[in-house]
C-alpha cells in the first residue's frame, strides 16, 4: 500500500501571487500551487489536500485557525502516514509550538514549511521545502514513520517546531533552533539526527483543542515606567504573563518594580514566567542579584524556552488545567522537548 500524505494549505508566500491593482502579494489558492510543481506527480506517494477555505498571510494566525489544523489532524489521524502543513513563514514557529502541545503523543510527522519567495517566482524557495517536507513527513524505517512529532523544515533543515524562531525575513534559511540541535539535514541523502528525534509514544493519539488567549507579554527596557508596567499587569482577564527579561533572567531591583510584580503574583494570582530577550541560552534565576527578587515574588524560570514555545505553552495550560499549583507545575517540566530540561 502506497504511503498517505495529507496536505494542510493554510496560505502563506507559498502560495501568493502579486495582485497588480495594490500592488501587494495576496494568498492564492491551492490549485494554483499544485500546477507549480509538477514534481508531485512524481512521487511514490499518494498525495491529498485539505486547504483553508480562505487561505491567510500567516500574520492573521489564530487560536481558531489552530484548532482547524488539529482538528484536521484528528479527523485524519489515522486515514494518512504523515501531515504536512503549508503555512506562511512569519508565524510559523508560534503555530508550530502551538500544534506541538494541542497533538499529544503524536506518533506521526506533522511538518510545517512555506517560503521566502511565492512558488510561481522562478528563484522560488517553495518547491525544495515543499518537495523535501513531503518526503520526510512520508519517511518510514521498519514500516514506522521516522518523525513523531511537530516540525519544521526550511532551507534544507528540519527542526522541532517549539524550538524555532523566525530570525531572518530576508535570508531563504529563516529559522534557528538556537537550544536544540537540527532533526534532521537534506543533501543528497536526508540525514536524520536519531539521537534527537522522539521515540513512538506509548500512550495513544489525543488532541486538546482549547487554548486559553487571556496572556500577557512584559518586554522589560532600561527606563522602562511605573505606568507601562502597572498597565500590562492590569490588563483586564490577565491570567498569565511573560516577562522577557535581560541575559540570564534578569531585570530592575528598585522597589516599585519588585513590588508591581509580587503583588500580581500574590495578591492578583497571576502566573509569571521569565523568558530571556537572548536568542539563545538559559534563564537561571538566582545567579545575579538581579533576579533574586523576581525569584522571591515568586516568578517561575523559563529555563531556554523559546518566547513562541512560552506563550503557546501558557495557552495550553490554561485552556486545559485550573489548578495554578499544577500549571506551575508544568511550566517547571519540558513536555514535548520544548525546554532542554
Ligand atoms: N507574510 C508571509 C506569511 O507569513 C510571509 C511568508 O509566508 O514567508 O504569511
Amino acid at each position: 500500500m502506497k504511503t498517505k500524505i495529507l496536505i494542510i494549505y493554510t496560505g502563506g508566500t507559498i502560495g501568493m501571487v502579486m495582485d497588480l491593482k495594490s500592488n501587494t502579494l495576496v494568498p492564492f489558492d491551492f490549485e494554483h500551487l499544485y500546477k507549480q510543481v509538477p514534481e508531485l506527480e512524481k512521487f511514490d506517494l499518494e498525495l491529498s489536500v485539505n486547504s483553508f477555505e480562505a487561505p491567510i498571510d500567516s500574520s492573521d494566525m489564530t487560536i481558531n485557525a489552530w484548532k482547524k489544523m488539529a482538528t484536521i489532524i484528528h479527523e485524519n489521524y489515522h486515514l494518512y502516514d504523515g501531515f504536512v502543513i503549508l503555512h506562511g513563514s512569519d508565524t510559523m514557529a508560534y503555530t508550530a509550538s502551538a500544534l506541538s502541545f494541542m497533538l499529544e503523543n503524536l506518533a506521526k510527522p506533522v511538518i510545517l514549511t512555506g517560503s521566502q519567495l511565492p512558488i510561481g517566482m522562478i528563484r522560488t524557495d517553495g518547491k525544495e521545502n515543499l518537495i523535501t517536507a513531503i518526503e520526510i513527513a512520508g519517511a518510514k524505517h521498519n514500516n514506522l514513520p521516522v518523525i513523531n512529532e511537530v516540525a519544521i523544515y526550511f532551507e534544507y533543515k528540519l527542526y522541532r517546531g517549539n524550538r524555532t524562531h523566525k530570525y531572518n525575513a530576508e535570508h531563504f534559511d529563516a529559522f534557528k533552533s538556537p537550544n536544540y540541535t537540527m532533526l534532521a539535514e537534506a543533501g543528497i541523502k536526508i540525514e536524520y539526527n536519531q539521537a534527537a528525534l522522539f521515540p513512538k509514544p506509548v500512550n495513544d493519539f489525543n488532541v486538546r483543542l482549547n487554548m486559553d488567549g487571556n496572556i500577557g507579554v512584559l518586554k522589560l527596557f532600561p527606563g522602562i515606567t511605573p505606568a507601562v508596567v502597572q498597565s500590562v499587569l492590569h490588563s483586564k482577564g490577565l491570567k498569565a504573563l511573560i516577562i522577557e527579561t535581560f541575559g540570564s533572567g534578569n531585570g530592575p531591583t528598585q522597589d516599585w518594580f519588585i513590588n508591581e510584580i509580587e503583588d500580581a503574583i500574590k495578591t492578583r494570582n497571576l502566573t509569571i514566567l521569565n523568558v530571556t530577550q537572548c536568542n539563545q541560552g538559559s534563564v537561571n534565576q538566582g545567579r545575579y542579584a538581579t533576579s533574586k527578587g523576581l525569584l522571591k515574588a515568586g516568578v517561575i524560570g523559563g529555563n531556554d524556552i523559546t518566547f513562541e514555545a512560552a506563550i503557546t505553552k501558557l495557552m495550553y495550560l490554561f485552556g486545559n488545567l485550573n489548578d495554578k499549583l499544577e500549571i506551575e507545575k508544568y511550566l517547571q517540566i519540558s513536555l514535548r522537548g520544548e525546554m532542554s530540561i
